[in-house]
């Protein structure tokens, strides 16, 4: 008998051995939603110190604000390439994509161009 509860034992540990793969598959995939959220917040912390700065306060982090405004000069910069092949123009007002022969936003009514 020995024999078949070797089998018994055998084929339990292998039915274990797949639950327990699933249970880690489940918490580790539970363990990344909430590192998840951790990031979202460090992304919360870095735009209150970047809003700070970009109102003049001085921090620990100016170095790094001063970085992140680079970037956003050179996006700001590209989106205007993108802008001038589409032929298109933002609209002061709402920052809604206008046509260049436009002279109102479809968006907000502003006159944007004579
Ligand atoms: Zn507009």
């Amino acid at each position: 008998m020995a024999f078949f509860d070797d089998v018994k034992k055998f084929g339990r540990n292998i039915t274990d051995k797949g639950k327990d793969v699933i249970e880690i598959t489940k918490l580790n995939s539970q363990i990344n939603s909430e590192k998840d959220k951790i990031k979202d917040f460090y992304v919360k912390i870095g735009e209150e110190v970047y809003k700070a700065y970009a109102t003049g306060q001085t921090s620990n982090y100016d170095e790094i604000c001063g970085q992140i405004k680079q970037v956003e000069d050179t996006i700001n910069e590209l989106t205007a390439k993108v802008l001038e092949l589409k032929n298109a123009a933002k609209c002061p007002n709402c920052g809604a994509e206008v046509a260049k022969e436009t002279t109102f936003c479809s968006k907000c009514g502003t006159k944007v161009n004579e």
